[in-house]
């Protein structure tokens, strides 16, 4: 007698849900499973921030522009789906990048690592930190690593060990380019537990990256000792951009993806078995299985009605705006030898911009023979958000910025400016707390899995891992 039908339903065609989707159908397929897939998605594509767009020889990233190798589920993926011949990684010739200080670029000394240093001539040499600074920094080799192992804010951690111009100068600029976030609130112990380790293990994180590079030197000679920031040659992308994974992904599950459909609320089914997808057009959808695929302040009013108490808790990861503009100019028109991957810019510079990536650079292939494609962020902490973000005010600012540090001469060719609104997942101390609690308030619904860049990390290959341990998860309750 033939299997009936299951019906799953992912809620959400960013990567997670793009991933969790795939993840579904590869399992049922193995196991023999009669799997009905539906993939909701709100707007008129997939992807969610993850989009590329082609133009006059450019290749524009609107949302992320690359993923780190060091976490496996991004590559692995590639793999499963035989793309990984279409990726590339970052320059190998230009492994450097600047900060802003007093409105100059300064490059970051080779071997710093986010907040402390890895090696010392460069750093010693370095005009980022004064004497007092850099004594400071080094001052980190003799505090005792501390006791107290409640979490505490990447802030906290990093003047407690390495001092404030540490923090200011160096960690601040670095870390508010990846979340987009103030990192006085940020949890260490969410976002960047290695530190924490090299703390505990080292008693020092000068002593625990002297370790790392004695180590790096031992298995391969070499490909670390010149990197300065961060480990660029980690980080990969496509040929033809980030939007090549989300494309791939599409294309495998285009009998599953309803586009044009919002989800408003779900709600238990009869007698608690099952779930009833409610859409904004009226339209009910009912499915034995549900993975919320999306930012936990959608997801959390989905849920509203099934579980106020995970709805609230899901309401406490706040969730950040940002802005990227692209600008393509002619080369010559930008006087900066553009010989890194971009800069960073620190709070206390007062800029809009936060960061700004040579994306030319940084991978090859993204701008027309001499041209070049330059990508500017802007957080949400920038006054020019504060004028209503119009489109032009906000170019021009962006603009301004980017010409007195780059010594640029002429308009830009064209300028593409990308709103992500409340995408960036921020990890407040005490956040792993939060997550576990949502997780215990989640076992209590069978059936239903959540998964997104709230819970275990933001990065892709975070996202990709969220989604597929969602499918795992709901396929085990059958
Ligand atoms: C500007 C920016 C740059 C970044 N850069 C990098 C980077 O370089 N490397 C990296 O690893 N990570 C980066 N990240 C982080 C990473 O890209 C994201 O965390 C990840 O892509 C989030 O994917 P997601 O599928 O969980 O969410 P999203 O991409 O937000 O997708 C959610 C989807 O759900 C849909 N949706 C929303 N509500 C509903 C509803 N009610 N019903 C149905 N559908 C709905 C949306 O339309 C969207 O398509 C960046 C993020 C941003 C914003």
């Amino acid at each position: 007698m033939a299997q009936e039908q299951i019906s799953a339903i992912v809620i959400g065609g960013g990567i997670t849900g793009l991933s969790t989707a795939y993840r579904l159908r590869q399992e049922a397929e193995e196991r023999d499973i009669p799997l009905k897939i539906t993939l909701l998605e709100a707007s008129n594509n997939v992807g969610g921030v993850l989009q590329t767009e082609h133009r006059d020889g450019f290749i524009l990233e609107h949302g992320p522009d690359a993923f780190i190798t060091t976490k496996p589920w991004g590559k692995a993926l590639c793999e499963e789906l035989c793309i990984s011949d279409k990726l590339i990684g970052t320059n190998p010739r230009v492994r450097r990048s600047f900060v802003v200080r007093k409105g100059k670029m300064l490059p970051v000394p080779e071997g710093f690592y986010m907040m402390a240093p890895g090696s010392f001539g460069p750093f010693i040499r370095s005009p980022i930190f004064s004497l007092w600074g850099k004594f400071r920094i080094a001052l980190d080799l003799f505090i005792p690593r501390r006791s107290d192992t409640g979490d505490e804010s990447v802030a906290n951690f990093v003047r407690r060990r390495l001092g404030k111009q540490a923090f200011e100068r160096m960690a601040q600029p670095m870390i508010g380019g990846i979340y987009t976030s103030d990192a006085e609130n940020l949890s260490l112990n969410a976002t960047f537990p290695r530190f924490l380790d090299m703390e505990q293990e080292h008693g020092s994180i000068i002593k625990a990256l002297l370790a790392q590079k004695r180590k790096a030197a031992q298995t391969s000679r070499d490909t670390s000792r010149h990197t300065s920031g961060a480990r660029y040659s980690l980080f990969q992308s496509f040929t033809a951009g980030m939007q090549t994974l989300t494309d791939t992904l599409a294309d495998r599950l285009s009998d599953c993806i309803r586009l044009q459909k919002r989800v408003n609320t779900i709600q238990q089914g009869e007698s608690d078995v099952g779930w009833i997808v409610c859409l904004d057009d009226g339209e009910e959808l009912e499915a034995e299985l549900v993975c919320i695929a999306l930012p936990a302040h959608h997801t959390a009013k989905l849920l509203s009605t099934v579980s106020p108490t995970l709805a609230e808790k899901l309401s406490a990861v706040p969730y950040k705006s940002s802005i990227t503009v692209n600008l393509a100019f002619r080369r010559e028109d930008v006087l900066h030898p553009l010989n890194g991957m971009g800069f960073v810019v620190p709070i206390t510079e007062g800029l809009n911009i936060v960061g700004c990536s040579f994306s030319s650079v940084k991978f090859e292939n993204r701008a027309p023979t001499d041209h070049v494609l330059l990508r500017a962020f802007v957080g949400e902490n920038a006054y020019i958000i504060d004028e209503g973000t119009d489109t032009d005010k906000l170019v021009a600012a962006v603009l301004k910025e980017v010409t007195e540090l780059l010594g640029i001469r002429n308009d830009p060719i064209f300028s593409v400016v990308s709103k992500h609104s409340e995408a960036m997942a921020q990890y407040l101390v005490g956040h792993k707390k939060v997550i576990s609690d949502i997780e215990h308030l989640v076992e209590n619904f069978s059936g239903l899995a959540l998964a997104g860049n709230a819970y275990h990390g933001i990065g892709i290959p975070d996202c990709i891992n969220s989604g597929q341990q969602a499918a795992l998860k709901l396929l085990k309750t059958l």
